[in-house]
């Protein structure tokens, strides 16, 4: 039978890859490319369409090999899955760094760029622009002694974040609470109670166990009356990987971070940025390190003394200080008895069936789209469902895969992932495919899931992501969908569709009482509206502290003096922290977003698209939020777009002015 990473059409067979396939496909896939591309140097193809496009071919070919195993890798680790996967890191890390450093290559794409140039559309010469500026970033440039330490410090990288994301989930894995008395489950929501009766059941245990998993955590920490639990999960949860807490030391990731800074610093001095934060900015929309710190500092002056000011109102509604695994708790209560409403009591007005529904009505009504589920597809687990995506003419143009509930051996957090990129050659179409992957509560028996309306939130988010790449008309794969996107703009479209899910005309559609099937009444909608900018001040001046920490980590690190990760913290928590932090806590250990994920010198990124995010949907705030000629040109003009033109030119056709931060701080009630 035929290793199915190897299959070049239709839907992987997720039901029939093993572990003992990736390793021999991803080697296979090699091994033709490099001799393909050494082909096609050889044969003096020198125009966009017989050099460039079959070099977009042979890329999205590996993709097809790389993505499932990537994906399943973080869906459905286990022991053999993982030692594959890391096997292949080096070898896929070599592969790209070799195209990047093909000084053959990189001269042909110069000249097409010169020689085409005008008679070339937008997106053929801005994918030329972004090679040539990808080729400088691999070390072109470089002689072979420099050009092989890149390629070795690549590697080692791929591995070493790797490990950082192991590290996290292992040790997440490894701690869970037993409960028998009930006492101590008071407060806790019914469904976070249930799940941890089955657990302790499965696992033959007496009584209730709690696990370590992100909504489990959540609903401890905001629920739990018991202030010890709540306390014993926050330093579970808070040292994961460290050398502190209950499992102190066993995957302490402290060795592993020094390692990435010290390689990211000289990758990026070797191809001649001062630091890091220099090199990873080449690529995005901020154009300096300058620039990003005046931003996270403007934003700064504006919410912390918003932030002192909630904490001041909560400790005296407490009536006592509050120490950091307080807060959750209180705001909780502080935020029902203003509003008269819990997020827990909003859970049974939203199955997931019914928000699925409800989510799709509305990409409908903007962008004319029909989505319908099909069971015929091959999946990893039977909690997976994937939908078919057709235009307003019923024309399919793409597909997606939706893994919705937490479970063991699944990376914590919600991510929109490439699956298929879309493919428009002389050669060969294809169609783009999307992961939609969120770690919901899983529903205890036959009920659907029931999400808070956080968890709501989080699947437009991710939604929003899968829009971008499922609604791209560009052609090529390197600038299709999210790909060529600069990170600090590609989290516009996901962050623009949360706002869907606090719209008084959508929250109709996407409720249903699981019981009475009754929508959110009127008048609950209009509290859960009010909820929406509590503790704007607190929620923003804790992005602020993870943003200015990964920045200021990455542009002041001297490999002499080593990582810093304390001194650092303390400095950014001086600017900006309300809440205090407790000595023990080591959350840079599990910040997979900077360390493992691709946001390092980047977590800014966030705020920096909600600006975006914000400004674009006050468009359609003053139009109708469902205004046809609004959808459109943000379809036409940044939707569809992808990383085919520069994303401040995109966002300026779409606002027809330049991005302004006023209604990301009217949106969160920090300004009036
Ligand atoms: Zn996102």
């Amino acid at each position: 039978m035929m290793n199915p990473l190897l299959v070049e059409d239709g839907l992987p067979a997720f039901d029939a890859i093993r572990p003992e396939h990736v390793e021999p496909a991803v080697r296979t896939r090699l091994t033709q490319n490099r001799r393909q591309l050494g082909e096609l140097i050889a044969s003096g193809a020198r125009t966009f369409s017989d050099l460039v496009e079959p070099v977009e071919a042979l890329q999205h070919r590996l993709n097809r090999t790389w993505s499932p195993a990537g994906h399943l890798n973080a869906v459905m680790n286990s022991e053999p899955l993982r030692a594959v996967y890391n096997a292949c890191l080096p070898l896929i890390s070599e592969y790209q760094t070799e195209i990047g450093q093909n000084g053959a290559l990189h001269q042909a794409y110069g000249r097409i760029l010169d020689r085409e140039g005008v008679a070339l559309d937008g997106a053929q010469r801005k994918l030329l622009e972004n090679a040539l500026r990808d080729f400088r970033l691999a070390g072109v440039a470089l002689d072979s002694d420099r050009q092989a330490r890149f390629k070795l410090l690549m590697q080692k990288l791929a591995q070493e974040q790797a490990r950082f994301e192991e590290n996290v989930l292992d040790s997440s894995n490894a701690w869970s609470r037993t409960v028998t008395d009930t006492e101590q489950l008071k407060g806790l929501p019914p469904a976070v109670v249930a799940r941890a009766e089955t657990s302790a059941r499965d696992k033959g245990v007496s009584g209730w166990l709690l696990t370590l998993d992100q909504p489990t955590y959540l609903a401890v920490l905001m629920h739990g009356e018991n202030s010890e639990l709540r306390r014993e999960f926050y330093e579970a949860w808070n040292t994961r990987a460290s050398d502190q807490g209950p499992l102190a030391g066993r995957w302490d990731n402290s060795a592993v971070i020094e390692n990435i800074l010290r390689w990211r610093h000289e990758a990026a001095r070797l191809v001649s940025f001062a630091h890091y934060t220099e090199y990873s900015l080449a690529t995005k929309m901020a154009r300096s390190a300058e620039e990003v710190r005046a931003f996270l500092d403007s934003l700064a002056t504006h919410c912390v003394p918003v932030a002192r000011r909630e904490l001041k109102e909560l400790e005296d509604f407490a009536r006592q200080e509050l120490a950091a695994w307080d807060v959750p708790f209180y705001a909780e209560r502080l935020q029902r008895e203003r509003f008269a409403i819990a997020d827990e009591e909003l859970r049974p007005y939203f199955p997931l069936p019914r928000v699925l529904q409800g989510l799709f009505r509305v990409a409908a009504r903007l962008y004319g789209i029909e989505l319908q589920e099909r069971r015929d597809v091959a999946v990893w687990h039977a909690d997976v469902h994937f939908f078919d995506v057709r235009d307003r003419h019923g024309e399919l143009v793409g597909g997606f895969y939706l893994d919705p509930c937490a479970r063991p051996q699944k990376r914590s957090g919600a991510w929109m992932d490439e699956c298929i990129g879309r493919l428009e050659l002389k050669s060969r179409r294809e169609l783009p495919v999307a992961h939609m992957v969120c770690n919901f509560l899983p529903p205890a028996g036959a009920r659907p899931a029931l999400l808070t309306h956080g968890e709501v939130v989080t699947l437009f988010h991710e939604f929003g992501h899968g829009l971008h790449h499922l609604l791209t008309r560009v052609r090529y794969p390197s600038l299709a969908g999210i790909n060529g996107v600069p990170w600090d703009a590609v989290e516009l479209p996901s962050q623009f569709m949360e706002n869907y899910a606090w719209h008084p005309d959508v929250l109709p559609l996407i409720s249903g009482h699981i019981d009475s099937g009754a929508p959110l009444p009127r008048e609950m909608i209009e509290r859960l509206k009010g909820t929406r900018t509590f503790h704007a001040g607190l929620k923003t001046v804790r992005q602020l502290e993870f943003a200015l920490f990964d920045l200021r980590l990455h542009s002041e690190y001297q490999p002499e003096r080593g990582a810093r990760i304390a001194e650092t913290l303390r400095d950014v928590r001086a600017q900006v922290a309300v809440v205090p932090t407790p000595e023990f806590n080591r959350f840079a250990m599990s910040f997979s977003h900077v360390f493992a994920g691709g946001y390092a010198a980047g977590y800014y990124s966030y705020k920096w698209a909600e600006v975006l995010a914000a400004d674009a949907f006050a468009a359609f705030e003053e139009a109708g939020v469902f205004n046809d000629a609004v959808a459109q040109r943000f379809l036409d003009s940044i939707l569809s777009r992808g990383g085919s033109r520069d994303a401040l030119e995109a966002f300026v056709e779409f606002r027809g002015r330049k991005p302004d931060i006023k209604p990301l701080l009217r949106q969160c009630g920090i300004a009036a």
